[in-house]
């Protein structure tokens, strides 16, 4: 049963092979088989079970969609009302969601069955899931590797085949390089496309809402029940959501890609060059043409990122201040005492990094300096897809540098840990479409291509993705759990 597409099952339910619950049961069960991995953060058994008996009820009286019945799970920085909604962090361990984040709420309306919350960095603060303070998410490929973040349980959970699809934020990679580092597929929308309302905050300008699947066509499928206009996220725009799945396969004759001459250098990783021109050849045999293009800003993309996250993320997690909600000390001696040790006692080392240099580049007297650089800096960036996008209709990069690296292997040095998502923060940047899909395996361990579009073009970023799914296998192919 776990190794359906979203459209098999909704056929099997259909025709009463399994019901809901028996599905459900069947994820639960693996869930907790594969306990080991980390994925999830909390288990809401009861909740969806009793999500998968309504769904069975839908589907009996004929009304039901293509999500009706189908176990998936949200990141845990989606609100869930009632359940335990933590961001990763020990700030949020005791935090029940009082409401649900849009999209929860959109799931739940169209009968999806959520199995529960899953691991994260630290209010999505990293690349490997071991900022979290449930610890790291196992890569289920090889589990001394890290699983990829901040969607690393979103990542894990797909590859394991533990939830037929998940959701995941991306602030500046974090859909598409746990999905490279797992061999899944993930897209990341345009920015404004799928309501933040409900997604704990982490840099407003950058956060964006998507899917995680083993394919394209499961992504589509899931996305076109997140996306689209919420009044209560003043960011999300009023454009109407096309058919994601009308297109999927049409031709891609006559398509342009372009190859950013920036990131196909000779310091490109051989075998990552290699798969990639695998890929490459795989659209050339498609129809597709493809063209030399150049971002000459693109070096600046992680400097500037990592002043406007920061600065960002300085301001938003201010609410959490040991009073209204999240963790507090004990036996604060005033309310100074209070904020510092709540604050100091519940985030780890990387978020308090990250509010201290965000502290700083806000500050009098370096704000010229640091964050209005780096914005005019991300103008130039923005410029400069704009620019090769006006000439083809995609660009093709890596998701990463390498496959996986080991857990503990890069968490002495920050910066290193930085360039993870040397190739994918720049999208956020520029608020573009981009998506993941596996393409090969360096030494077993999957890497993935990203697929960048123009402004709204999610349509044709699933298409193209689609079609490479069509001719090749490396999205069907799943680890070995023992
Ligand atoms: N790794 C990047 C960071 O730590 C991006 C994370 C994300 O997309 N949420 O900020």
């Amino acid at each position: 049963m776990h190794n359906k597409t979203i459209s098999e099952l909704a056929q099997s339910l259909r025709a009463k092979e399994f019901s809901s619950v028996e599905l459900t049961q069947h994820f639960l069960n693996r869930v907790k088989q594969h306990a080991d991995l980390n994925a999830f953060i909390t288990v809401t058994e009861d909740l969806a079970l009793h999500a998968a008996q309504a769904a069975d009820a839908r589907i009996a009286s004929g009304n039901a969609e293509l999500l009706t019945g189908i176990p998936m799970a949200h990141k845990d920085i989606f609100c869930t009302q009632d359940v335990k909604t933590t961001c990763g962090s020990k700030m949020l361990d005791n935090f029940i969601a009082p409401y649900n984040a849009t999209i929860v709420e959109k799931l739940n309306a169209v009968g999806a069955v959520n199995l529960g919350k899953l691991n994260m960095d630290e209010f999505a603060m990293g690349s490997s899931n071991e900022t979290s303070f449930y610890g790291a998410v196992k890569n289920p490929w090889n589990k001394n590797a890290v699983s990829g973040g901040s969607s690393g349980g979103s990542a894990a959970a797909v590859a394991a085949q533990l939830a037929v699809c998940t959701t995941g934020s991306d602030t500046g990679g974090s859909i598409r390089q746990p999905a490279a580092f797992c061999g899944i597929t993930g897209i990341k929308p345009t920015y404004g496309r799928v309501s933040r309302y409900g997604m704990i905050a982490y840099a407003s300008s950058l956060d964006q809402g998507g899917s995680m699947a083993r394919s394209a066509e499961d992504c589509a499928i899931l996305l076109q029940a997140m996306a689209g206009f919420d009044a209560k996220d003043s960011t999300s725009v009023d454009a109407p959501v096309p058919d994601y799945c009308a297109d999927l396969n049409k031709p891609l004759a006559g398509l342009k890609i372009g190859l950013p001459k920036e990131f196909f250098t000779a310091d490109l990783n051989a075998d990552m060059a290699a798969t990639l021109e695998t890929a490459i050849n795989e659209y050339k045999k498609l129809g597709a043409e493809i063209k030399e293009v150049s971002m000459p800003n693109l070096k600046y993309a992680i400097p500037a990122y990592y002043v406007i996250a920061s600065a960002e993320c300085s301001s938003n997690l201010s609410r959490f201040d040991g009073v209204r909600f999240g963790y507090r000390c004990e036996n604060p001696a005033d309310l100074n005492d209070l904020y510092t040790r709540s604050r100091g006692e519940a985030f780890g080392k990387e978020v308090k990094r990250r509010i201290l240099m965000g502290t700083y580049a806000l500050s009098a007297g370096y704000y010229d300096a640091y964050y209005l650089k780096a914005q005019q800096v991300r103008r130039l960036i923005s410029e400069d897809f704009k620019n090769a996008l006006n000439d083809v209709d995609v660009i093709f990069s890596p998701v990463t540098p390498t496959p996986a690296f080991n857990i503990g292997e890069k968490l002495a040095n920050p910066i290193e840990m930085y360039l993870a998502d040397i190739y994918t923060i720049a999208i956020n940047l520029a608020g573009l479409p981009a998506m993941s899909i596996p393409a090969g395996l360096i030494n077993g361990l999957p890497v993935g291509l990203q697929v960048i579009g123009n402004y709204f073009d999610e349509a044709r970023l699933l298409n193209v993705a689609h079609a490479y799914q069509n001719v090749t296998d490396w999205h069907k192919q799943s680890p070995n759990l023992g």
